[in-house]
């Protein structure tokens, strides 16, 4: 599989090309937020004589000032809402924005915008240098991630090797975006196994993209498959497939975990 990276998700935002207008919105504000998240990461990355522990309570004075460039660059390109949301936080307290960060490290919310854009790179870097989240709870289950105890945001189809246990699926964590293999015909929500109550949709508009629908849950999530297109960027081509969302909340379904995008 392709080695993503804030730079490749980036490059995919900026040049892929979108059917209409209302997505070609989406992507413009998705590829702002991941180059705002790009420099938190770098900025995280590049401190000398810091890693994370792990421990957010912790960290907070180094993350906490990450979150001033992230409400900039939303306060120049997001929508009416987020742009007062960014204003209101610009003013807010030290103090405000350790709570709203910790609250989303303890107990995540896929309507916390910001917090949950600050937060990725953050957990990203954990993941990737080593430390072990620490106040945070880990509930160890298949479809929870194995490093952080996020929610998955998508699923992921590759080619099956005669190796893999999961049958060339994994899953992408909503919060430090790791990927781990999950059996293929299951529920990501609830663990369904019956085929009968398992439903696959595709649009002839998205031909790599479909949506993973339970109907014991009724939950979704969206799968992009890399053996239809192994150019996509996973949580690139998610977003860009935002018409599939309006069809599967048409159809009540509602998603595991909403993406940066709100949908
Ligand atoms: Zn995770
Ligand atoms: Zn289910």
């Amino acid at each position: 599989m392709r080695k993503e990276s804030w730079d490749t998700r980036i490059e995919r935002a900026e040049r892929l090309p979108s059917g209409n207008d209302a997505t070609s919105e989406l992507l413009l504000f998705y590829a702002k937020l991941l180059r705002a998240q790009k420099k938190i990461y770098d900025y995280l990355r590049s401190r000398r004589d810091w890693l994370p522990s792990g421990n957010l309570a912790e960290d907070l004075t180094v993350v906490r000032g990450t979150v001033p460039a992230l409400l900039r660059a939303v306060e120049s390109s997001g929508s009416a809402i987020l742009v007062e949301e960014a204003l209101t936080l610009l003013q807010a307290s030290d103090s405000d924005l350790d709570q709203m960060l910790l609250e989303q490290w303890r107990q995540p919310s896929d309507l916390q915008f910001f917090a949950k854009a600050c937060l990725q790179p953050y957990a990203r870097w954990l993941a990737e240098s080593g430390s072990q989240p620490v106040d945070r709870a880990l509930p160890r289950k298949e479809n929870s991630c194995p490093f952080c105890g996020g929610k998955p945001q998508l699923s992921v189809l590759h080619i099956k090797e005669t190796s893999s246990e999961s049958g060339g699926r994994d899953l992408l964590c909503s919060t430090c975006l790791t990927v781990w293999p999950y059996r293929r015909v299951v529920c990501a929500n609830c663990g369904e196994e019956r085929p009968a109550k398992l439903g696959y949709y595709h649009s002839p508009d998205f031909d790599h993209v479909r949506v993973e629908a339970c109907d014991t849950c009724h939950h979704y999530l969206k799968g992009i498959d890399l053996t239809r297109f192994g150019l996509a960027d996973p949580l690139v081509d998610e977003v860009a497939a935002a018409p599939l969302d309006l069809w599967a909340v048409e159809h009540s379904y509602t998603k595991i975990e909403l993406n940066l995008v709100g949908l």
